[in-house]
């Protein structure tokens, strides 16, 4: 009833509040970081379910990954809305497409491609063109691009040169590949990503009778983090949301880190113009961070310039005093991993847990550093961002084993036998895994971290099943797994997080590390563009306002151990680092000298630990980024494939940014 409704709404301030009651729409909520605007549409879904308004089927949560749609659905769940759709366009939108496909098109939904990047390749052949592996990915890069800001092959040239977009190599010769692209996709019945949000969109602007039927099925909808929406995404959005249906949107400007792949603030920016019925609300208190951290991510914001600087909104703490943000100076990239690897084992020391912490650089290229650091001293991480947990090979091809094992099990195993979790145990060792990580970082740690996720989900599911009165065995235990991939709810695993900043969107840890900070990497060198420069300032102001209590930010002078230092710290932080003054001028220049004015501590340099071994041949490494991973490329047996897949586009990835 309604007092059982109105449960849901003490938790928020007056303006959440007036969001979470507002349940007509349409609803657009500006506001900066760690203010609450994923609480506050939760507990508007929350509150529009329990007070009866809405039908729980009929509402869609729109997510910007599946992580968060999980999470949503997981706060619906105890906020007593059971039931609500949570997902991502591109989940919500194949949905669509495999239901309607066999009425609108006929016959089969054709399959997903899975090697994209290699059609990409095959195209680029095709038109007689040789590619590098890096600016193969750039090529694909730009094809989503087009395809999200709905831009035919034919016209990419054009389009590309009034976004003022640098195109990485001759626009007529990518507008080709992307042509040919497309046809070999037709050719072979396959769609791409980008393919499965375009086809739902013409299917429902096409078939009235089809997006009669969405609609009535979906009446209520939000959209998480609004900032980052592609054209593409918002046509499709516009086919959703009928002339009944609520709308309610919420999103921050200055938190616009996508626009690279089409994303533009411009829908949140103009949802006021579109709907002028519209119900705007401002959220200015921020929850999550302490006012120490507030400060800086403020700071951040008064420097920024462009667009969405105009629509920023100061921020102000809610919650009590904490430490200052530690800024350090370090020699270089291993000496900054180390440190970093210290002060985290420190955190835990003091009882902050794993699972509080995260490490956010800007490249993943850079966490192979970082994994090797923590590995070293024997700390938990867990590599956020790449593939989705049910998706990875080692999983699926561990749910095939126990599926057969339940199967095999089923009459010869009494349930008094092995727990679970040993008889979990025992299936994955016989693909070699071992209840210890093994040594080493790369492909080889995340795929034991991924299986010891399995375990774990194994002894927690017993343990539930046990206080329900129910048993455990492998058979419904495979049940389970089944029933998560198919929500894509995949297990935490219980470590330090490590992750791209653009990774890191919508989500906050007790303590975070930024690390990297360096001109060349902070802003990226490829960033060149005023526009460009500012989104690189936005992705450091996400990276600062993930934090609620410890914020780290260090840099290193050189890439290697005795290295040449010329690298210096970020422009983003001048005036704002202890010891640093303002630069002059919208843009700083590069290879200032950086002791000049290089503030907070400093820290020692590397122990000599004498050459740096192969661990598989022995052999005494050279190269800078083998002497890191400590094995050598050339290495002829026992090595990952994948992990050398990892090192070459890691290689490359610093080929690149560093010159
Ligand atoms: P971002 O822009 O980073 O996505 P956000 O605006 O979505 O941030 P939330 O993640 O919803 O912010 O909230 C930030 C933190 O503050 C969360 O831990 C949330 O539970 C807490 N919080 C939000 N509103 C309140 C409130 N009224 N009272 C107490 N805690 C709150
Ligand atoms: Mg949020």
């Amino acid at each position: 009833g309604p007092a059982d409704a109105d449960a849901v709404l003490a938790g928020l301030d007056p303006e959440q509040r007036a969001v979470a009651t507002a349940l007509h729409g349409p609803v657009c909520v500006l506001a900066g970081a760690g203010t609450g605007k994923t609480r506050a549409i939760t507990h508007r879904i929350a509150y529009g379910v329990r007070s009866g308004v809405y039908r729980p089927q009929q509402v869609l949560a729109v997510t910007f990954t599946a992580r968060a749609a999980g999470e949503m659905r997981g706060r619906l769940r105890q906020l007593g809305a059971e039931g609500v759709q949570a997902r991502t366009f591109h989940s919500a939108a194949l949905r669509q497409l495999q239901y309607f496909w066999p009425r609108a098109v006929g016959g089969e939904v054709p399959r997903l491609l899975e090697r994209k990047v290699q059609l990409v390749a095959e195209a680029a052949g095709r038109c007689g063109l040789r590619v590098q592996r890096t600016e193969l990915r750039d090529l694909t890069g730009e094809i989503e691009w087009s395809k999200v800001t709905q831009i035919v092959p034919e016209d990419y040239p054009a389009a590309v040169a009034k976004a003022g977009r640098e195109a990485p190599r001759d626009a007529a010769e990518i507008s080709r590949v992307y042509g040919i692209y497309e046809q070999l996709k037709r050719d072979r019945g396959v769609i791409d990503f980008e393919d499965v949000l375009l086809l739902t969109a013409a299917i429902l602007e096409d078939r009235p009778e089809i997006s009669e039927q969405v609609r009535a099925q979906y009446q209520h909808f939000t959209v998480d983090e609004y900032q980052d929406v592609s054209p593409l995404q918002q046509r499709l959005l516009d086919q959703w949301v009928g002339p009944g249906s609520s709308l309610c949107v919420v999103g921050d400007a200055s938190q616009t880190i996508y626009s690279f792949t089409g994303a533009t603030p411009d829908y949140l920016l103009g949802f006021r113009t579109r709907h002028p019925d519209a119900t705007v609300v401002k959220l200015v208190r921020d929850y999550r961070s302490t006012p120490e951290v507030v400060h800086l991510a403020n700071g951040l914001l008064a420097q920024a310039r462009g667009q969405a600087a105009q629509h920023r909104l100061e921020l102000v703490s809610q919650r009590d005093a904490g430490p200052d943000p530690v800024y350090t100076e370090y020699t270089d990239e291993p000496a900054e991993a180390e440190g970093t690897a210290h002060r985290i084992r420190e955190l835990l020391a003091r009882g902050v847990r794993a699972s509080e912490i995260a490490v956010l650089f800007r490249t993943n290229g850079q966490s192979e550093v970082y994994e090797q650091a923590l590995a070293d001293l024997g700390l938990p991480y867990q590599l956020k961002g790449a593939e989705r947990f049910f998706e990875r090979p080692e999983i699926r091809e561990a749910g095939m084993l126990l599926r057969g094992a339940a199967r095999a099990g089923a009459d010869t195993l009494a349930v008094d036998g092995p727990d679970l979790a040993a008889q979990v145990r025992a299936v994955l060792a016989t693909r070699g895994f071992t209840p210890e990580p093994p040594g080493g970082s790369g492909a080889v740690r995340e795929r034991w971290e991924s299986l010891a996720a399995l375990v774990r989900l194994a002894e927690e599911f017993e343990s539930a099943q046990r206080a329900a009165g129910r048993d455990a065995d492998l058979a419904a235990y495979v049940a389970e797994l089944d029933g998560r991939a198919n929500a894509q709810h995949a297990p935490a695993v219980e470590g330090v997080t490590l992750a791209s900043l653009h990774a890191a969107k919508g989500l906050e840890w007790d303590a975070v590390f930024l690390v990297g900070l360096t001109e060349g990497m902070m802003p990226i060198t490829y960033a060149k563009t005023d526009e460009q420069i500012e989104e690189e300032r936005r992705l450091l102001y996400v990276g600062v306002t993930r934090a609620r209590v410890h914020l780290s930010l260090s840099w290193a002078l050189a890439r290697s151990p005795g290295g040449r230092a010329g690298r210096i710290p970020t422009r983003f932080l001048d005036g704002l680092r202890p010891g640093s003054s303002a630069r002059s001028g919208a843009r700083a220049g590069r290879g200032g000298h950086a002791g000049a004015e290089a503030g907070g501590e400093r820290a020692g340099g590397r122990r000599n630990r004498g050459p740096v071994k192969c661990r598989v041949c022995g052999r005494a490494l050279t190269e800078a980024v083998e002497r890191k991973l400590r094995r050598c490329e050339g290495c002829p047996s026992s090595m990952d494939e994948a992990l050398f897949e990892r090192l070459r586009e890691w290689r490359s990835e610093q080929a690149r940014t560093h010159g």
